[in-house]
């Protein structure tokens, strides 16, 4: 199985790979057999609203080597348009659980980059308490910033990481990958978005009833009250134009 032969549904001119998350693991363990990098981009709701005006960020998912449906809401969108139908959500903070999980078997080495201070950090160590063989090739914060980008990449190239997580949020983690990939050779960069921050316990994830329900981004705004115009972006203003395109 290769990334450029899955089945990939169409959303508002977005590309997403029909991938479940077992499918996943196994495109990632080739990507780490074949050494040649590749960028992979856990893609939401807010994600493809933002592509809308981002030609740069709506390129960068298009010809990433997956693009994962990170949002139940891009599974109901692909049904509504008709599209290649989506599996099942493939959620960026589960995978970086299953990586991790991996890394133990195998010995992938993982670089956690992103995040406020001392959160990566943070996350590794949290995840090496339930998998003790993690291999953590490095953590830092750093920030997506272009004056901080050569210091970031020299850091990162002697650890030699089979695996980059890059926790910048969107577009600015998936920016900041497509940028340095070549540069880097990692044969798997992933932005992870928020992931470090519920790993760290720095921010609560949503219980899975509520997962369920499909009302995380219900949890996240009694959270965190502030994001209210993503959460907005991710449900309101998508499904409009879901719906206006099947139209
Ligand atoms: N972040 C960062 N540097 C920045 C901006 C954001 O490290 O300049 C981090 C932030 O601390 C968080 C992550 O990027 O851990 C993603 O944030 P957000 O909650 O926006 O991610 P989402 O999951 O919604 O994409």
């Amino acid at each position: 199985m290769t990334s450029d032969k899955l089945p990939v549904a169409t959303i508002l001119g977005v590309n997403i790979h029909a991938v479940t998350n077992a499918q996943t693991l196994a495109l990632i363990e080739e990507f780490i057999a074949s050494g040649r990098p590749h960028q992979l981009c856990t893609v939401n709701p807010e994600f493809a609203v933002r592509a809308q005006s981002d030609a740069e960020f709506k390129a960068i998912i298009n010809r990433a080597a997956l693009a994962l449906p990170d949002g139940i809401g891009l599974l109901k969108a692909a049904r509504f348009l008709g599209q290649t139908p989506l599996p099942e959500r493939v959620a960026g903070s589960d995978l970086v659980i299953r990586l991790a999980e991996l890394s133990h078997q195998k010995g992938y080495r993982i670089y956690f980059l992103g995040a406020m201070p001392g959160v990566a950090e943070q996350a590794a160590a949290n995840l090496r308490q339930k998998f003790p063989g993690l291999q953590v090739a490095g953590t830092f914060a750093g920030s997506p910033a272009i004056e901080q980008n050569e210091d970031i990449v020299r850091r990162i190239l002697p650890t030699r990481p089979d695996i980059l997580l890059v926790a910048y949020g969107a577009p600015n983690q998936d920016k900041w990958i497509a940028r340095n990939l070549d540069r880097l050779q990692i044969p798997v960069c992933i932005g992870v978005g928020g992931s470090f921050d519920f790993l760290a316990g720095v921010v609560a994830r949503a219980p899975g009833w509520v997962q369920r329900l499909h009302l995380e981004w219900l949890h996240r705004l009694a959270q965190q009250p502030s994001r209210w115009r993503r959460i907005w972006n991710a449900v309101g203003v998508f499904s409009w134009l879901v719906w206006r395109n099947r139209r």
